[in-house]
């Protein structure tokens, strides 16, 4: 069967064949509306919405290819001068609808057994909502406990919260707590910035009490090894999670190279969680690296990275990453009830 991931790679190996301007512009959008379209193609008579007018003859060709041979024979037929060429900036990623067949199959993690919501932004950074509306839509989703991780003042976020932006919210979250704690409990959590050197944006008084996320967001493009500063930021007091370790962002660029045995086996020994970032631009780790991380004992963190309560709906396709790495439910904190976490942070506020 060619699926919506072959259509939207031809897509944008067609886009890259055409000089830039009106045409390749349109077979972009096109492909990003095929690997957003929560439903396959073929078979189906519905095109995505979002598909440019232009282009829809070419869509409708490449989708009524039967085999691999005949969608490559019909790329190459409306390929433009510069010739077709995959990109591994587009490898290891997940269409919309590959995401929906994986988590409705038996053999995925279900999405409905999850009881923590974690790695989300509120307007305190550069989320949408409130602190209390992402709260609330955490609630509608099932969730029991949710950490919120706002951005610290690091080099790549100006709206990071300082000092005292980390103390308000800290009110605000143990208000909720008080109000709604039985419903769901709030973790304040912190999304800090792996500096260059791995140190973080972070001093470490400010990090008791809070579930800190690092993460990498400067220096994407570096083609040099970055083992050192990943290590770097492991070691870091009061980590407790690494976040999208690769810092890759879809058909954009790969992120970071490091040797991922290494960082995996630090941080499975020092329990650092690594995260699975199912925000479906980023979809950090992918599933190889998954496999190898699970390999070498490593524990997992769900995340949405939702910066709108729309967004909450993103750890479903963290949850198919996981399904298709190979990752068990055992060996991811968001199955887990509160009271586990507790067990490896004394210094958390909980019920
Ligand atoms: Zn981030
Ligand atoms: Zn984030």
């Amino acid at each position: 069967m060619i699926t919506n991931a072959d259509v939207s790679e031809a897509l944008f190996q067609l886009a890259e064949s055409h000089p830039a301007g009106d045409l390749r512009f349109a077979l972009l959008r096109t492909a990003y509306a095929v690997f957003d379209h929560p439903r396959e193609l073929s078979g189906s008579r519905r095109l995505p919405e979002s598909a440019a007018l232009e282009v829809l003859p070419a869509l409708a060709m490449l989708r009524s290819c039967r085999t691999p041979d005949a969608l490559s024979a019909a790329a190459h037929r409306l390929a433009g001068p510069n010739g077709l060429r995959g990109s591994s900036s587009r490898e290891g990623f997940l269409t919309a609808a590959e995401v929906e067949r994986t988590v409705a199959s038996p053999t995925s993690p279900d999405p409905r057994c999850l009881r923590g919501a974690a790695h989300w932004h509120t307007r305190a950074s550069d989320g949408a909502g409130t602190l209390e509306s992402m709260a609330r839509a955490c609630v509608r989703r099932g969730a029991m406990w949710a950490v919120v991780t706002d951005h610290t003042r690091g080099l790549a976020c100006v709206n990071g919260l300082d000092a005292e932006g980390v103390a308000l919210q800290n009110r605000s979250v143990r208000a909720w707590n008080h109000r709604h704690g039985e419903e769901l409990w709030l973790l304040q959590g912190l999304e800090a910035e792996i500096l260059d050197d791995g140190r973080l944006d972070l001093p470490r008084a400010a990090r008791s009490g809070v579930l800190l996320i690092a993460s990498v967001h400067t220096d994407l493009a570096d083609r040099r090894d970055q083992t050192g500063r990943l290590l770097r930021a492991i070691e870091e007091p009061g980590v407790w999670a690494l976040g999208h370790p690769r810092g890759r962002l879809f058909a954009r660029r790969s992120g970071v190279r490091a040797n991922w045995e290494v960082v995996f086996a630090a941080a499975a020994a020092a329990g650092v969680l690594i995260e699975i970032n199912g925000f479906p631009r980023r979809q950090d780790l992918d599933p190889a690296l998954l496999g190898l991380a699970r390999d070498v004992g490593c524990r997992f963190l769900l995340a949405s990275d939702a910066h709108h309560t729309r967004h909450l709906a993103f750890d479903e396709t963290a949850i198919a990453l996981a399904a298709h790495g190979g990752v068990p439910v055992s060996a991811i904190v968001n199955f887990e009830p509160l009271d586990h976490l507790a067990s490896a942070r004394p210094d958390l506020a909980l019920p």
